[in-house]
């Protein structure tokens, strides 16, 4: 049925013929006989989207979705990441606007692309609920290392257990509590089971112990802490009981940058930083260190001292190190002789490339040994 509505007249041309076709960004029309009128192809956009009625489409275009993962699905049709609407199927969550495109590719034979859409997300949000979908505004917050760590040591014990395990209930909590996403507003299925179990089974994907397909839905810091760690379940479980630990842990509030974050995870960089903030011990390793050397706070991987180069400015700088690691020592009390002085560049080194080195590590690096 054609789309009906009164349009402008646009006088006496008769030069123009039927073959001009004129876009909009809401409708298409054709120029015929001087007059515009709806064209027929491309159609109406939002007529076009309203052809689609089929919840089966709407579930095969996810499953696609799951197939190729994200980014390969949305440079194959041609869309750009949601910006502002997800659709939320099975604890997942699906760019709206791409997953509506090829629904109607699935029903109809032809792809409503980036560009078809007239009403924007809005439009698409009021779609895909008529058909019985849940679509959000907001996203959750992308799993951190931290928390893929948690669930690959779970994946290593047990497998790709689903939602209603024990153990994926406790992780779920677990993940609820850590003090991680905490300037995000949670929404109720933020981490639930049936999200942890759906990141476990990304696992599959990665593992060549399991012979199916797996979902291609991994991200690349799955790919870089399954590397990392698949041939080492022991460091894993040692590494991943330490975040459970230091996530129960009262420390000073420090913003952890993305470099930090890439090595031993938020929460225990923050926890390693607030140990070597403990101003009282911080003081008083100052102080055995001064007295170590004569009154001088210098170093002790290089033997910088700031006010040798700063003066006065410098006078009682430098950075206090903790040569522990909690993954390590599995211990929270911090001892003034784990606390080592270091000057910044120094310190820097120390953390920059995982394993964190040990001083005398330090030391040799810069054949100061
Ligand atoms: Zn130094
Ligand atoms: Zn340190």
């Amino acid at each position: 049925m054609r789309h009906r509505r009164s349009l402008p007249r646009l006088g006496d041309r008769s030069t123009f013929k039927s073959s001009v076709t004129v876009f909009s960004s809401t409708n298409s029309f054709a120029i015929r006989d001087g007059v515009l009128v709806p064209s027929e192809t491309p159609e109406s956009p939002t007529r076009m989207l309203s052809a689609l009625t089929s919840r089966d489409a709407v579930v095969a275009a996810m499953v696609e979705y799951d197939t190729l993962g994200q980014a390969a699905f949305l440079s194959k049709y041609g869309f750009g990441e949601a910006r502002s609407y997800f659709l939320v199927h099975d604890g997942k969550e699906y760019d709206s606007k791409a997953i509506t495109g090829v629904a109607y590719k699935n029903q109809h034979g032809t792809l409503l692309g980036a560009h078809d859409f007239s009403g924007g997300e809005a439009t698409v949000r009021r779609k895909l609920r008529s058909l019985g979908f849940e679509v959000r505004s907001e996203r959750n917050p992308s799993w951190v290392r931290d928390e893929v760590i948690l669930a690959l040591d779970l994946y290593m014990r047990f497998g790709a257990i689903g939602k209603t395990h024990p153990e994926v209930i406790q992780l779920s909590e677990i993940l609820n509590g850590l003090p991680i996403h905490t300037d995000t507003r949670f929404r109720s299925d933020f981490r639930n089971p049936n999200g942890v179990g759906m990141k476990l089974s990304n696992f599959l994907a990665l593992d060549p112990a399991y012979a199916g397909a797996g979902l291609k839905a991994v991200s690349r810091l799955d790919e870089i802490v399954w590397e990392e760690f698949h041939n080492d379940p022991e460091r894993l479980a040692i590494l991943a009981a330490a975040i459970r630990l230091g996530a129960t842990m009262e420390v000073v509030e420090i913003p952890v940058d993305d470099e930090d974050e890439a090595q031993e995870g938020r929460i225990l960089t923050r926890l390693h930083k607030s140990r070597e903030r403990n101003q009282k011990l911080v003081a008083k390793r100052k102080a055995q260190r001064r007295a170590e050397c004569g009154g001088a706070l210098s170093c002790e991987a290089c033997g910088f001292d700031f006010v040798v180069k700063y003066g006065e400015r410098g006078d009682g700088f430098a950075e206090c190190h903790h040569k522990i690691p909690l993954a390590e020592s599995g211990d929270t009390t911090t001892r003034l002789e784990d606390l080592a002085i270091l000057c910044a560049n120094c310190h820097r080194m120390v953390h920059v490339r995982k394993p964190m080195l040990a001083v005398d590590e330090l030391k040799s690096l810069i054949g100061n040994l």
